[in-house]
């Protein structure tokens, strides 16, 4: 685990997972979990809980629909009858327990989902547990009902209800919107608009935050996003698109 402190004291943990990194958000007895990664990991959340001397989430946010990220979200709503809240635009999908594939960024992925999809294919690892009481909101929803100053921005790209969570203007949990992988990269291996995502990073940036946390791989900087934006718009300039 590994845990950031904002000034005004918020707690944001990092939880051990492997197929997606979950995050509380603590302050004072209130903790607001952040996705929720597959079923096989949900002892990881509630071990993570027990340590952390969390009774009960106030609520959970999803930053997206992928099965990856809802895989438990039904689990926690009913163990700990607290909201779930995922944006609009992706509730369908959690509604149905079921994740639309995106298109792969690169081959052999980007053949592969097209494949997939064409076809109408539903992989098992595609369905979770539907979660139809989730309640959908829109940009800019707070969590202050939760006890916790965050609140949460639209940042589409890698999905159309793709959202990340601004936590005291200072630390920002952004989903699948960027990751960092091994060699500094940010964009997201799979993207519903790729077109949209470095909007979204411009978006988060403009914050002021000087953190961004990924479900997948380390924090990313202020000044390593910015490096990013920067290259990303001068391939979309010269007319390379990812
Ligand atoms: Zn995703």
């Amino acid at each position: 685990m590994h845990t950031w402190t904002t000034v005004s004291g918020t707690k944001v943990i990092r939880l051990n997972n492997f197929r997606c990194s979950c995050y509380f958000i603590v302050k004072g007895n209130n903790a607001v979990l952040v996705d929720t990664s597959i079923r096989a990991e949900r002892s990881i959340i509630e071990r993570a809980m027990k340590k952390n001397g969390i009774k009960k989430p106030s609520a959970v946010v999803l930053t997206h629909n992928h099965f990856d990220h809802a895989g438990n979200a039904e689990f926690f709503r009913r163990k700990y009858k607290c909201d779930v809240l995922i944006h609009e635009k992706d509730y369908e999908g959690l509604r149905k327990g079921y994740t639309y594939l995106p298109d792969g960024m690169a081959q052999p992925f980007r053949r592969a989902v097209g494949f997939i999809n064409s076809r109408r294919i539903i992989l098992p690892f595609q369905k979770f547990p539907p979660c139809p009481g989730a309640v959908p909101v829109s940009d800019g929803v707070t969590l202050e009902k939760y006890g916790i100053n965050a609140r949460i921005i639209s940042t589409p790209g890698h999905t159309d209800g793709s959202v990340s969570i601004i936590v005291d203007n200072e630390i920002a949990l952004v989903g699948d919107c960027m990751v960092r992988s091994v060699n500094g990269e940010i964009f997201p291996p799979f993207a519903e608009h790729p077109d949209e995502v470095a909007g979204s990073w411009i978006r988060l940036v403009n914050t002021g935050c000087r953190l961004f946390l990924p479900a997948h791989g380390k924090e990313n900087s202020s000044e390593h996003v910015r490096k990013k934006i920067k290259k990303q718009l001068d391939t979309i300039r010269h007319g390379k698109s990812k």
